[in-house]
């Protein structure tokens, strides 16, 4: 059974969505623990209710936003779909920033369910105050209570970690759950994908289970359409006291400080600017860098940020970010709190699933969706499923068991085209920024400078930062702009 607690309890960065209404917590069934401790041979426990011949049974792999998104359509066209989500995690991972166009929100048709259509006004009010954007997490949370309240039930811990899946059923570390239509929606890595691939792949598929930990963890070119690195990135994020601006606040000031900026960063540089509380803000800034900054960083990650201070980080990447923020401390009198730089490096890739619905022996339907299907650069993955998501939970949530295979086919029509589409438009702004790298670093050699910092002067406004300047021996190369 579901515990219970109040939502402002859980949810206490946004008091105002359902504010005064108790919701069941994500619900844990206490005896599936004692579970695992049965003989192999006894038969695994089901998870939640059995099949109904009359309604639809909805099985997710994941609860990230895209899972949501999709379970939330198919709930509010059809309220009889039993839909039942599994996550291996307790808590969603991904605190990132995204920006969210508002006309995604358009996509979701709330028909007459008035949960939904609260629960999503709220969530796009304040995504249209933040200025269209939101840390992954608070949208996914938001999702989460929408999706309690609709009915949607929701299992989340290791106990829940989907291990296999088969024509019928997933199986999960402790107990298994049957299917009319699975969506495994578990992210960039997804296991989820090999195994749809596999059962694709192979003509004698008899609808045995496919074990994840069995499948290849190499050989990941081969499930796509299409893979590439398009840029490398990396996410800076720290603390300054009070509060601040950003550095092209207004146009005077893009082109004598900002402009200038990026010629020592040798990108153009996104700054966002969030405030924490009365006594700290939170300076977050994304900018391209080369392959061999990136690696430096590697094993940072999301959920493992990376640490100024540490020796592998490459000492021209120190430099860089050393340098924004002197110049940040001079003009916007950024006072750093000291040792609160994450670094999270990232690529901006381009990929497609080679495909994304199955339809299996028995007739089932096991589509991939979000991040394990489709991966797009400059930040236009979640906008673009949850446009194609929503689509495709329109047409789950009317759909009959005899019409999965049409339903499926359908889905992989729209989000192929969608794929391309989204990909062809990333790769013209891929060309512009190559464009764009390139000036900025021919307008370094240029003899005649304008709009440049003084290399002598960046070092001397380096030298008022606090901490750890001694660390660094490395003298500044790329400092001269034109
Ligand atoms: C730095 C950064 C910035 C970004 N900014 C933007 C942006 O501005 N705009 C934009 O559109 N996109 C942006 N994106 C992309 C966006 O964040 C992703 O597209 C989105 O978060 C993907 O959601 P998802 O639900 O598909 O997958 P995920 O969020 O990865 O969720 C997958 C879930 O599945 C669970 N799971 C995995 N395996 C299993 C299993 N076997 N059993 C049970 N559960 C499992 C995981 O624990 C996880 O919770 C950004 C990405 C990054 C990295």
């Amino acid at each position: 059974m579901g515990r219970e607690a109040t939502v402002s309890k859980k949810n206490e960065l946004y008091p105002s969505l359902f504010a005064d209404q108790v919701l069941p917590e994500i619900a844990i069934s206490a005896g599936l623990k004692n579970n695992r401790k049965r003989l192999s041979e006894e038969p695994m426990p089901r998870i939640g209710k059995p099949l109904d011949h009359r309604t639809l049974k909805v099985v997710y792999v994941g609860i990230g936003p895209n899972a949501l998104w999709n379970a939330l359509q198919t709930k509010a066209k059809c309220s009889d779909t039993d839909i039942e989500m599994f996550e291996k995690r307790t808590e969603y991972v991904r605190n990132h920033t995204v920006n969210i166009d508002d006309k995604c929100f358009r996509s979701l048709k709330s028909y007459d369910n008035k949960i939904l259509k609260e629960g999503i006004d709220q969530l796009r009010n304040k995504i249209l105050k933040q200025h269209g954007y939101i840390s992954c997490k608070e949208f996914e949370t938001d999702l989460k209570l929408i999706a309690e309240r609709m009915g949607i039930i929701m299992h989340a811990g290791s106990d829940y970690e989907v291990v296999s899946i088969g024509d019928d059923k997933v199986k999960l570390k402790s107990g298994e759950a049957l299917f009319d239509a699975l969506i495994c929606a578990d992210g960039a890595h997804s296991k989820s994908r090999k195994a749809l691939l596999k059962m694709v792949d192979n003509p004698n598929y008899q609808g045995e289970d496919i074990v994840f930990s069995e499948l290849s963890s190499t050989d990941e070119d081969s499930e796509f359409k299409a893979k590439k690195d398009l840029q490398y990135r990396v996410r800076v994020k720290y603390q300054v006291q009070g509060q601040t601006k950003k550095l092209a606040s207004g146009w005077l000031n893009f082109f004598r400080y900002a402009y200038a900026t990026f010629k020592v960063m040798l990108s153009p540089v996104e700054e966002r600017i969030r405030k924490l509380n009365e006594q700290a803000s939170e300076v977050t800034i994304d900018f391209f860098i080369s392959k061999e900054e990136y690696d430096s960083l590697s094993g940072y990650n999301l959920g493992n940020a990376g640490n100024l201070s540490d020796s592998k980080v490459s000492d021209l990447l120190k430099e860089k970010i050393k340098n924004w923020q002197a110049i940040k401390h001079k003009f916007c009198q950024e006072t750093i709190i000291a040792d609160t730089e994450e670094l999270t490096p990232y690529t901006l890739s381009i990929f497609h699933a080679r495909k994304v619905h199955h339809i299996t022996p028995s007739g089932k339907l096991i589509c991939i969706l979000g991040d394990a299907a489709t991966s797009l650069p400059y930040f236009r993955s979640l906008n673009n499923f949850l446009v194609v998501g929503a689509d495709f939970g329109r047409k789950l949530g009317s759909a009959t068991r005899a019409k999965l295979a049409k339903t499926g086919k359908s889905y992989e029509k729209y989000a192929s085209r969608r794929a391309r589409w989204e990909g062809f438009k990333a790769k013209l702004k891929n060309l512009m920024i190559n464009v764009l790298k390139l000036y900025l670093w021919v307008s370094n050699k240029v003899f005649w400078q304008t709009n440049a910092w003084d290399p002598e002067k960046l070092k001397e406004m380096r030298k008022k930062l606090p901490e750890r300047e001694a660390v660094w021996h490395h003298s500044p190369t790329i400092l001269t702009g034109g």
